[in-house]
């Protein structure tokens, strides 16, 4: 059997989900080739055989900027390779990527699996649904198949395998859209939050946006990003691109540590993947707390500045 999976980079750098996925992949006991595009270092492709691929394919032509062309160039590679399953991360590229794929090839789509597929009997994927509170199985009888599997769901082990790399420039029809420019809206240097493995999260028990010094300083000493809650963002305490939740950047960190934030439902459904969850609120009624692994009951302010000192001490 063979299968294809979409590798997504950023400034030639490959995502911790794309990695997580080419494992996904090399565990279905597949022939497994990586996909990906655009300018990335030949030691960072070959790095994929270390998740699992056997083969990497880097196509020079393709930016990545047109989900469409880079879903007809995955379609026809797949349809070369003869691999009847795609996969891609349930991220922000796979989501827009693999459902063109499955159009194209005619192919069941399961999106967001969190686990391999059961083929003892037919082919059958777990998927999470709502926001995580359950999971549910689905049964694709498609001879093709189109598979996105949520980041952080499995334990990835590398091994020392190298795969080989083949870069190629191949045309995917003209692209319908022409990209201009890329602006970052002062992200610069931060952590990218759907990346991180660890996540510092504050609410609006922290009063205001001139108290956030204190959760940055402890995201920078554990080398955690940052993130908020909704209403942080909408009064303007703290950029969009933190808000997390069910309106905003749904994450699965190992580590999710939330400050004065209550743990309404819209929140936790962006963050109840989390792998460990710590809540600090000074409320102990707060729902939060029914979501959390560990809880501190106390005051942000007492709370957060003597664990920036104990994260501190770890680092000297
Ligand atoms: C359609 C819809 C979509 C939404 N989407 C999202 C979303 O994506 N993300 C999101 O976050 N919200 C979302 N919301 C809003 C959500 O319902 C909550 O209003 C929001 O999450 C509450 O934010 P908060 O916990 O920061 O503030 P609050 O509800 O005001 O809670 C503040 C918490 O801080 C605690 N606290 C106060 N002082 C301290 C202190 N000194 N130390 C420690 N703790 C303290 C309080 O006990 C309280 O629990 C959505 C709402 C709707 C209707």
């Amino acid at each position: 059997m063979a299968v294809v999976v979409l590798v997504e980079n950023k400034d030639g750098k490959i995502l911790k989900s794309s990695n997580e996925a080419v494992y996904y992949a090399s565990q279905m006991d597949a022939d497994c080739t990586a996909l990906t595009f655009g300018n990335v270092d030949d030691s960072a492709l070959a790095a994929l055989g270390q998740f699992g691929a056997s083969k990497v394919i880097c196509n020079t032509a393709i930016d990545g900027h047109d989900n469409s062309q880079l879903a007809l160039w995955v379609s026809q590679k797949a349809d070369a390779l003869g691999a009847s399953i795609v996969v891609t991360a349930h991220d922000h590229g796979g989501k827009a990527v693999a459902p063109i794929v499955a159009a194209k090839r005619n192919a069941g789509i399961v999106s967001g699996v969190v686990a391999l597929p059961d083929t003892s009997n037919g082919f059958v994927v777990n998927k999470a649904v709502f926001s995580g509170k359950a999971f549910a199985q689905f049964s694709v009888s498609s001879d093709n198949k189109v598979l996105t599997v949520l980041p952080n769901s499995l334990s990835v082990e590398t091994t020392d395998g190298s795969a080989s790399v083949e870069k190629v420039a191949e045309e995917a029809g003209a692209s319908k859209v022409r990209f201009k420019e890329f602006r970052k809206k002062g992200t610069e240097g931060k952590l990218d939050l759907t990346e991180a493995e660890m996540v510092v999260s504050a609410g609006r028990g922290l009063k205001g946006p001139e108290n956030w010094g204190m959760v940055e300083e402890l995201a920078e000493n554990l080398g955690a990003a940052t993130a908020c809650s909704r209403p942080v963002a909408d009064i303007g305490w703290r950029p969009h691109h933190e808000h997390v939740g069910q309106t905003g950047i749904a994450i699965r960190p190992n580590l999710y540590i939330a400050i004065g934030i209550s743990g309404a439902i819209q929140h936790l459904a962006g963050v109840n993947g989390s792998k460990v969850i710590v809540v600090i609120n000074t409320d102990p009624e707060a729902p939060f707390f029914k979501a959390a692994d560990y809880g501190i009951v106390g005051d942000a302010f007492e709370v957060v500045p003597k664990l920036v000192e104990a994260t501190k001490n770890i680092l000297a």
